[in-house]
């Protein structure tokens, strides 16, 4: 007979990993969550808490703790290709935490729920007999559980899928100081970088994130480091005479797809961005992590009831993630591929007053 360390092993313990560890927790399994780092560590992340990754985090009774360490955005500042700068005012409705906050955060809320955290273990890969994931390899020693759930983020060891990854390259900083309107974040899908943008993301009333985000081959021949420092300076040259750089600047990939389809191996769930469930156009993937993480855990600890074949788990996982994802997957692709001309259309609109004063009654 078979012993097993868990129910269920999850590799990574960002926002997928803890959502999946918690979601297994509730529902009575042994979940073991395996973190490479210890935290708080940095995961280069502009922290924007969407309203739909509000609307999940309510749904787990786990919003409040996430308000009360976010920072209100009420307001946006576009800047499109074109050369237009709008400023919109609305209703608070999204929020930003560093995840040197929040990712801890969602941890001890999966411990708890009752599951276990393992910091500074890296898993060094599948554990694999007969072709399938039976548990995963550590410096401590093989782990088994009937069930994996990859959440290791960009570069995950757990995908099989040859297929290419649509990878989008991205160098970010934080600085402190005056230099920004409190609560109003800033997005320049500016020629450099669009259809891509851009962005300040503050963190407090003196605090924001910095970062640039762009195709992988957009910017073939320029370092993606040398890209963020030349729109640094080109668009926030002046502002930012005054202020403090906090820590280093970091490059990161975000591994983006369109539809759901690199979800799974014989044994394996993956979920958030070992799935490659970024937002193509926005590079929103802290709620798709959470989702994915909750439906994984779901398929995971179902199957432990019902005895089903990993194929027919998989197939239920990814069916479920189409039915959550298609809506904005397919908005985020058509604002992708045809989306310039509607911000130029929205910032034209954003200089009349009778739109700003509609503006103020919708979400920021
Ligand atoms: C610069 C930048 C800005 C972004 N801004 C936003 C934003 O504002 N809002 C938004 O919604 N999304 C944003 N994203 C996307 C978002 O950060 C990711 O989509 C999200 O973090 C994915 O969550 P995850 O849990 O799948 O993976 P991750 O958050 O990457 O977590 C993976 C975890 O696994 C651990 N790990 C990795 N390998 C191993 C291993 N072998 N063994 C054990 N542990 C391992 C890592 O240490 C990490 O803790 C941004 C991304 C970047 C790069």
């Amino acid at each position: 007979m078979m012993t097993y360390d868990a129910d269920l092993l999850i590799v990574g313990a960002g926002p997928a990993g803890a959502i999946a560890a918690l979601t297994a927790a509730r529902l009575g399994r042994r979940a073991l969550l395996l973190e490479a780092k210890r935290f708080p560590r940095v995961k280069p992340c502009a922290g924007g808490v969407s309203p739909r990754a509000r609307g999940l985090l309510r749904r787990l009774g786990l919003w409040d703790d996430v308000e009360r360490a976010g920072y209100w955005i009420r307001g946006a500042r576009l800047v499109t290709p074109g050369g237009r700068d709008t400023t919109l005012v609305g209703a608070a409705s999204a929020v930003v935490v560093p995840r040197t906050t929040l990712d801890p955060l969602l941890a001890r809320a999966a411990v708890a729920a009752g599951a276990e955290l393992r910091e500074a273990t890296p898993v060094r890969g599948p554990l694999l007999e007969d072709g399938r994931v039976v548990g995963v390899r550590t410096d401590g020693g093989p782990l088994r559980a009937p069930w994996v759930v990859a959440a290791d983020g960009a570069n995950t060891r757990f995908s099989l899928d040859p297929r290419p990854r649509r990878t989008l390259h991205t160098c970010m900083a934080w600085f402190e100081g005056r230099f920004f309107e409190p609560g109003v974040l800033e997005m320049l899908f500016v020629p450099e970088v669009a259809p891509h943008y851009g962005w300040l993301f503050p963190e407090s009333d003196t605090r924001a994130n910095f970062g640039v985000c762009v195709e992988a081959d957009r910017h073939a021949g320029t370092p993606i480091r040398e890209l963020f420092a030349r729109f640094l300076e080109r668009h926030y040259g002046r502002r930012l005479a005054g202020a403090v750089q906090l820590g280093d600047r970091r490059g990161h990939p975000i591994v983006a797809s369109a539809r759901v389809e690199h979800h799974a191996a014989p044994g394996v769930l993956l979920a958030g961005e070992s799935c490659r469930l970024v937002n193509v156009a926005t590079g929103e993937g802290i709620s798709y992590a959470m989702e994915s993480g909750q439906l994984a855990a779901e398929a995971a600890c179902e199957s432990l009831r019902t005895g089903e074949e990993p194929a027919t788990v998989a197939a239920r996982y990814a069916a479920r993630l189409r039915r959550r994802l298609a809506a904005p997957y397919l908005v985020s692709d058509l604002f992708h591929r045809r989306g310039m001309p509607l911000l130029e259309g929205l910032a034209r609109l954003g200089d009349r007053p009778w739109f700003r004063r509609l503006a103020r009654q919708a979400p920021a």
